[in-house]
């Protein structure tokens, strides 16, 4: 089933672990700005210099940036087949940006799936996140432990910058101060979808298929 969906909520949320799960599923291009931004700085590209000092901060980087970088990887031939963005639009610009580009390539919006989990709880899960330098896969302090080897390539389990406590709260009030409004503006769209978050993956993960009436049985 092609599909062309948005993921919002806090980080922690579970986006990333969602949409990976979504996009291998169904054959669907998953794009995270933020690991696109990662690759960019470990790269040593302009726009990974340039991103690099907001990251640190749990800010967002500026959205001229933001948007080059999109419209890019959206032109690649595997989104046709259906993508998710994971991580983007964060403002209401760059929400108004990516209707308008969309528009052009006429390749519209389905959803935009809002995940809801309580601050608590997206603070404990990112203070336990683990993931490997080199592919992103992700786990939980505890199952795993800071620098093992990856299970799934030859990289090592690390905390990610940003996930120090004072980087956690500062990302949070930016998803507060930035983020929210656009849960309003997909709202009127008549595009959103809230769904719950909290709890199990894989229960958060049956929510979602449900909500928008996924084919659970694959292949
Ligand atoms: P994430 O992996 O989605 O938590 O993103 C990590 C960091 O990358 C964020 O804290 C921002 O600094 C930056 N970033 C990712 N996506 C965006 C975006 N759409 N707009 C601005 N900054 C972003």
């Amino acid at each position: 089933m092609m599909k062309r969906l948005v993921l919002l909520g806090a980080p922690g949320a579970g986006k990333g672990t969602q949409a990976k799960r979504l996009a291998e599923d169904y054959g669907w291009a998953h794009i995270s700005t933020g690991d696109l931004l990662r690759d960019a700085v470990r790269e040593g590209t302009a726009l990974g210099a340039q991103a690099e000092a907001y990251m640190k901060k749990g800010e967002l980087v500026p959205d001229d940036l933001m948007i080059g970088l999109v419209r890019e990887r959206l032109s690649k031939d595997d989104c046709r087949e259906g993508f998710i963005l994971d991580g983007f639009p964060r403002t209401v610009p760059q929400a108004e940006m990516l209707a308008e580009l969309l528009d052009e390539m006429e390749m519209p919006l389905n959803d935009v799936v809002s995940m809801d989990v309580n601050d608590e709880e997206v603070i404990a899960r990112l203070s336990k996140r683990l993931v490997c330098s080199e592919c992103g896969f992700m786990t939980r302090e505890g199952d795993a432990q800071i620098e093992d080897a990856c299970p799934v390539c030859p990289g090592t389990l690390i905390r990610r910058k940003d996930d120090e406590p004072e980087t956690i709260r500062r990302r949070l009030e930016v998803y507060q101060e930035s983020t929210r409004s656009l849960i309003e503006f997909y709202r009127r769209e008549e595009l959103l979808r809230p769904v719950d978050g909290s709890g199990l993956m894989d229960a958060v993960d049956a929510r979602v298929r449900k909500l928008l009436g996924l084919p659970t049985e694959i292949g």
